[in-house]
């Protein structure tokens, strides 16, 4: 199941997100590629996918930055081609989610789209999962350009180009997959993979000026890394990216899954950097979630039996919580209750997929260890 693709990613530095920075960059950035004429032709109709996760204003660093989305869409103009910007947000509606992150703004001022999800079309795959339910809107569209922001993720550590994708799943059908992958995390990492070679984005450019470190993809902390990366071959720009914050790419569960199924490059020595070397620009210290699960590598029997010892867990900061019940609406499990006016979560049944601590709009949960990794080095 290779992809075909070239690996080669530019990696820009980039300081700031004025406009004539952030222009300069991605400009640089997709002119290493070819130029965006190689991705995009005149009347193409440009799906421009940013990360609209939830709202929030763009110096939180939960969504991709205006500036980045504004430089993207005036490359595709000049292209030739029509760019709609468009995403699934996993908390609010797609209207006012790109209105507090400051991209409404942008899609008006630049005259392009703004493309709600509201249809679904189901799509056979040849793959693990024999079929995808997407947007119609980024599946009829001619070109997909990936626009992923850096973060921290509980589940998967990093959250980058391949699992901005999982946006293209409309609204809460995004909670089923969760559900239906269960504790399988190797499996959702899979269903990642396959929608990426489903929806084939012809191009990602990521944000990664300013990212988020800590409790993310929704509560964590603003970290400068001053980047801009692009390439065609998402599972790389993921790879780079995170060697780029100090993280080994097989560390992340999401490139094991992409080398143990052969898709997209994992491997450093075999990606081409184009620009910036990664090492001339490396970030020190940046903070990761707890470890990842140890469970992970280990057979099935011994993963249910172990389960609370050896994973990470959602935690509830109760002097933050407000009980406003936005976690148990995103809980694919049913995992927590309140019990005495107080949140619950029954780990016996909650598979680990964070979508709680995602979207606590307190920041309410963390990511906390299980016994037994407290006590490891
Ligand atoms: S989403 Fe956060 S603040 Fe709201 S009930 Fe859950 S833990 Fe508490
Ligand atoms: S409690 Fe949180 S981590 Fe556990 S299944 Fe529910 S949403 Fe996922």
């Amino acid at each position: 199941m290779k992809t075909k693709i070239s690996s080669d990613t530019a990696l820009i530095r980039c300081a700031g997100y004025d406009s004539g920075n952030i222009q300069r960059a991605v400009q640089q950035a997709v002119d290493l590629l070819g130029g965006m004429h190689v991705f995009v032709k005149p009347g193409d109709r440009v799906l421009v996918k940013p990360n609209l996760l939830k709202a929030r204003p763009p110096e939180a660093a939960v969504t991709t930055h205006p500036e980045v989305v504004r430089a993207v869409i005036r490359l595709v103009q000049t292209a030739g081609g029509i760019a709609m910007v468009g995403d699934s947000p996993g908390m609010g509606d797609l209207k006012k989610v790109a209105e507090k992150s400051g991209i409404l703004d942008v899609v008006l001022e630049e005259g392009a789209e703004l493309a709600e999800f509201d249809e679904a079309v189901q799509v056979k795959n040849n793959g693990r999962f024999q079929h995808f339910e997407v947007s119609k809107q980024a599946y009829d569209a001619d070109v997909i350009i990936n626009l992923p922001k850096l973060k921290t993720h509980g589940m998967t550590t990093l959250t980058g180009a391949v699992k901005n994708l999982f946006g293209c799943i409309p609204g809460k059908r995004k909670v089923q997959w969760h559900f239906n992958t269960g504790v399988n995390h190797d499996l959702f990492m899979r269903m990642l993979l396959e929608l990426y070679l489903l929806l084939k984005p012809s191009l990602t450019i990521m944000d990664a000026v300013i990212g988020m470190e800590g409790n993310g993809p929704g509560s964590g902390d603003p970290r400068q890394i001053g980047a801009v990366l692009a390439g065609r071959d998402a599972v790389a720009i993921d790879a780079v990216s995170a060697k780029l914050v100090g993280v080994y790419p097989d560390r992340l569960p999401l490139i094991r899954a992409a080398e143990a199924l052969d898709i997209g490059e994992t491997k450093l020595d075999r990606i081409t950097v184009l620009g910036n070397a990664i090492e001339s620009m490396a970030v020190n210290t940046f903070r990761l979630p707890a470890q990842e699960h140890l469970e992970w590598k280990l057979p099935e029997w011994a993963r249910r039996s172990l389960k609370n010892a050896l994973t990470t867990k959602p935690v509830i900061d109760h002097g933050q919580c407000i009980t406003c019940g936005v976690c148990q609406g995103h809980c694919p499990q049913g995992a927590i209750e309140v019990r005495n006016k107080k949140l619950v979560i029954d780990y016996r049944n909650c598979i680990r997929c964070f979508c709680c601590q995602e979207f606590c709009p307190q920041g309410a949960i963390t990511v906390g260890k299980g016994w037994a990794l407290t006590i490891l080095p």
